[in-house]
């Protein structure tokens, strides 16, 4: 195999999800398509690596200094949808549901493996929320230990601010995972929130 094969294959397989065989098939696809799939392809890993950087307020992925939700003037910023990750928010985005904000965590608290609220963006949440103009917050964490203790220690540092608490009630079992909701799902989530005590 070709040193730039060689290489390609193996920057392929360190991608989540893409064992050494799908990575010798994506690499052989560019060698048998033409020159511009690979610089289109090039072209946007180097933009998304010189370009992206976390929404000053949310966490997304923004190309600015605010993402495409946080800037639009369409979105409600009297609701504010909490989520672990990104891709959590990217799967309420696809369901069409949602018309609010979000704030992603970048993480769950875990404290059985010594993560704490440090750890994830719980502060800058709670200092958004702070500063007013929040209506209702939905946490949206993932229904399992980690997403519920951090649900937990959400709306204890919320509550004292006054807004409406909610959390979104899952058709899914319990272990599943937003990420991997159905649209139907997550709008039912959505719909059927209930207040946090
Ligand atoms: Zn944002």
């Amino acid at each position: 195999m070709s040193e730039s094969l060689n290489k390609l294959v193996d920057e392929f397989s360190k991608l989540p999800g893409i064992g050494k065989k799908t990575a010798m098939r994506l690499a052989l696809h560019f060698v048998k398509s033409d020159k511009g799939a690979a610089v289109s392809l090039a072209k946007a890993l180097t933009d998304l690596g010189e370009k992206s950087r976390p929404c000053g307020i949310c966490n997304n992925i923004a190309d600015g200094e605010l993402c495409p939700i946080c800037a639009s003037p369409k979105r409600d910023s009297h609701k504010l949808m909490v989520v672990e990750e990104i891709s959590d928010l990217m799967a309420v985005e696809a369901a069409g549901a949602y018309k609010g904000r979000y704030f992603v965590l970048m993480g769950a608290l875990s404290p059985l493996d010594g993560i704490g609220p440090e750890d994830t963006k719980v502060g800058s949440l709670v200092e958004l929320v702070g500063k007013g103009g929040v209506d209702e917050v939905i946490i949206a964490t993932n229904p399992n230990l980690k997403g519920e203790a951090t649900a937990l220690y959400v709306a204890k540092k919320l509550k004292p601010f006054g807004v409406k608490l909610t959390r979104i009630a899952y058709g899914v079992p319990v272990g599943g995972i937003l990420e991997y909701s159905d649209a139907g799902t997550l709008t039912k989530a959505l719909e059927g929130r209930t207040v946090v005590e």
